[in-house]
C-alpha cells in the first residue's frame, strides 16, 4: 500500500528537519508519496496568501499531513499559518507527549505525560482589535463553546482509556474567567462522569504550572484550553530535555496533520545543526495514526538507543551532529 502524504515543509529550520524526517521514514520500507505544499512567506508571493486553497485541498484529499515549522511575524504581518490550517481543518485535538529520553540531559527522570490542547478556539479565535485610532487600548475575545469543550475531553478521554493512561487532570482558570473557562470545566467535569474506570481532578492553570514544575511525574494526561495548552506544553517539553524532542499530532475528524512542537528558529535556517528528533518522532506519531505501529516501533527504537548513546547527536543535546548525520544514524540503528 502506498500512503499518500501532504508534505509542508515549512521554512526556517523546516526543511531540514523535514528531509532529515523523509530520511528516516524511507528507512521503514514502507510506501510514500508525498504531495509537497507551500505557506507562509513563499506562498504569499505566489499566491498572494500564506495558506492558499492547494493547502487545504491536497489535506482534505489525503487526510494525512506531515509538516514543518512556520514562521509568524510577530505583532503586524499576515495571521499564524499554523493557527488558520487547525482552524480551517477543523483539527480540534492538539496531542503533545513529553517522555524522558535516556541520555537526553533535563532535570527530571521518569516523565511520561501528554498534554492534550483544544486547538480551534478561545483566546486564538483571531477577533481582536485596537479600541481607538492612537492604538493606546486592544481587545481581544475569548470564545469558548460547549461543542469544542464536550469534544475535546470526550477525546482525551477516549486516548486515555485507548493507552491506558489512569489519569486524567483538566486544566483551568474557573475562579477568575467564571463564563469562558467556567463552562470548559463544568464539560470536562460532567463527560468524566462517563469514564469511571479513569481517575479525574482539576487543576488551577497557575497552580498546574508550579506542580508540573514540583512533581510532574504525579500527572499522566492533561486535558486544557487553547492558551493554556501552548504554554504548558513548552513546559513540559522543557521537562524532558527541550523542544529539540517534544513531536505533537493535531487531529481532527477528518484530517490529521503531524509537526513538531518547535518553531521555525529562523537564525538556525540552513545551518544543518538543528535536532531532528522532535519532527522524526512527530512522523512516528503519523504512522501509527496510519495503522504502522511496527514502523513507528521500529524508529522509537532506533531514536531511544541514538539518544542513550549520545555519539551522534546534534548541539542541544551535547554533540556536534548535523541533522542529517543523526537522521542517518536512526535510520542505520533500524537495520
Ligand atoms: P522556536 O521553537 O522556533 O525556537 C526557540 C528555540 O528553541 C530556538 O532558538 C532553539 O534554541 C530551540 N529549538 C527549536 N527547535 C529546535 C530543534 N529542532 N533543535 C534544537 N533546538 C531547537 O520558537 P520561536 O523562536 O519562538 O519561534 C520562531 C518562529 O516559529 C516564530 O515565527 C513562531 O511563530 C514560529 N512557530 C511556529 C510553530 C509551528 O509551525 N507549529 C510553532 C512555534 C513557533
Amino acid at each position: 500500500m502506498v500512503y499518500k502524504i501532504t508534505l509542508i515543509p515549512g521554512d526556517g529550520i523546516g526543511p531540514e528537519v523535514t528531509a532529515a524526517t523523509l530520511l528516516v521514514l524511507r528507512a521503514t520500507g514502507l510506501e510514500f508519496e508525498f504531495e509537497e505544499v507551500q505557506t507562509g512567506e513563499a506562498a504569499l508571493k505566489e499566491y498572494g496568501t500564506p495558506l492558499p486553497e492547494p493547502v487545504l485541498d491536497s489535506l482534505r484529499r489525503n487526510k494525512v499531513g506531515l509538516k514543518g515549522p512556520i514562521t509568524t511575524p510577530i505583532g503586524t504581518g499576515f495571521r499564524s499559518v499554523n493557527v488558520g490550517l487547525r482552524q480551517a481543518l477543523n483539527l480540534y485535538a492538539n496531542v503533545r507527549p513529553a517522555r524522558s529520553f535516556e541520555g537526553v540531559s533535563s532535570r527530571y527522570k521518569g516523565v511520561d505525560l501528554v498534554m492534550v490542547r483544544e486547538n480551534t478556539e478561545e483566546l486564538y479565535s483571531g477577533v481582536e482589535h485596537f479600541v481607538d485610532p492612537e492604538h493606546n487600548a486592544a481587545e481581544t475575545i475569548s470564545i469558548v463553546t460547549r461543542k469544542a469543550s464536550e469534544r475535546i475531553v470526550r477525546f482525551a478521554f477516549e486516548y486515555a482509556r485507548r493507552e491506558g493512561r489512569k489519569k486524567v487532570t483538566a486544566v483551568h482558570k474557573a475562579n477568575i474567567l467564571k463564563a469562558t473557562s467556567g463552562l470548559f470545566l463544568e464539560c470536562a467535569q460532567r463527560i468524566a462522569r462517563e469514564y469511571p474506570q479513569i481517575k479525574f481532578e482539576d487543576r488551577i492553570v497557575d497552580n498546574m504550572a508550579m506542580q508540573l514544575v514540583l512533581k510532574p511525574e504525579e500527572y499522566d494526561l492533561i486535558v486544557t484550553t487553547n492558551l493554556f495548552g501552548d504554554i504548558l506544553s513548552d513546559l513540559c517539553a522543557g521537562l524532558v530535555g527541550g523542544l529539540g524532542v517534544a513531536p505533537s499530532a493535531n487531529i481532527g475528524d477528518d484530517v490529521a496533520v503531524f509537526e513538531p512542537v518547535h518553531g521555525s528558529a529562523p537564525k538556525y535556517a540552513g545551518q544543518n545543526k538543528m535536532n531532528p528528533t522532535a519532527m522524526i518522532l512527530s512522523a512516528c506519531m503519523m504512522l501509527r495514526h496510519l495503522g504502522e505501529a511496527e514502523g513507528a516501533g521500529r524508529i522509537e527504537a532506533a531514536v531511544r538507543a541514538v539518544l542513550k548513546e549520545g555519539k551522534v547527536v546534534t548541539y542541544d543535546l551535547g554533540g556536534k551532529a548535523s541533522t542529517t548525520a543523526m537522521a542517518e544514524e536512526i535510520a542505520r540503528r533500524m537495520g
